[in-house]
């Protein structure tokens, strides 16, 4: 797993900064009244929340006490001091040794590896070279991580993994064809929407519907449940095995 697209904020930096003050003034002028600038409103704004979200913030709310006053100043105006810090920032950008290494705010590292994890999985779903799962594929082009199905009928439509003729062959488990003989496929397809052996589980399913619309419709969804239990309690009246 790569960590190279996890890019520090400047939110997080402005952040850092304020810690790095108040800690060296805990250190060296502990007894001192201080007052500390920053242009940083959003920094500002995130110290006045009363339970935040972010773990620098709580780190610097920690050692925050009246010793300290805090006041934002207007950037870029010609205050000396927000001028010189600016400078010292700039500075810094172009040398080649790192004095500090900021920790990721836990919250932002989540975010950011569950979005480069989703967006792998969809690289993979999408390409072209994936023989694996493309009947899926069709109905679900897009990942994601909320669609999993704790039914195991539905899992085995969206997968074309039931017990249908077109499995059988696929896998080299048995040799047969549904006995209404009028497809080929024999897959999930034909007996969701063709099929006229289960035509009598059919109510609101008819071949107008996609896959998708079915498992996605409450009450259609049932019915293919039935139908594909139906499949797996008839499999001999179902499926026509070759010689
Ligand atoms: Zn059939």
């Amino acid at each position: 797993m790569s960590f190279t697209y996890i890019i520090i904020s400047v939110f997080q930096a402005e952040l850092s900064a304020l810690h790095q003050a108040l800690k060296w003034k805990q250190v060296n002028r502990p007894l001192q009244h201080c007052d500390i600038f920053t242009d940083s409103m959003s920094a500002l704004k995130a110290l006045q929340k009363h339970q935040p979200r972010n773990n620098v913030v709580e780190e610097i709310k920690a050692i925050l006490d009246e010793s300290v006053s805090l006041h934002w100043v207007k950037a870029h105006i010609g205050i000396e001091g927000n001028e010189s810090a600016d400078k010292a920032a700039k500075e810094a950008t172009s040398r080649t040794n790192v004095d500090l290494h900021l920790d990721l705010p836990i919250r932002s590292l989540k975010t950011s590896l569950k979005r480069q994890i989703l967006d792998r999985w969809q690289r993979t779903w999408e390409d072209r070279e994936n023989t694996k799962g493309r009947f899926t594929y069709k109905i679900f082009p897009r990942v994601s991580t909320s669609r999993c199905s704790d039914n195991s009928l539905i899992s085995q439509a969206i997968s074309n993994h039931g017990r249908f003729p077109s499995y059988f062959r696929r896998f080299n488990i048995k040799d047969g064809t549904c006995r209404c003989g009028e497809d080929t496929s024999d897959d999930i397809l034909h007996y969701a929407l063709h099929c006229p052996l289960v035509a009598h589980l059919r109510r609101r399913i008819s071949p107008a519907f996609t896959l998708l619309q079915v498992i996605t419709d409450k009450r259609m969804a049932k019915e293919l449940c039935s139908i594909i239990q139906f499949i797996n309690d008839h499999e001999e009246d179902i499926i026509q095995l070759e010689d």
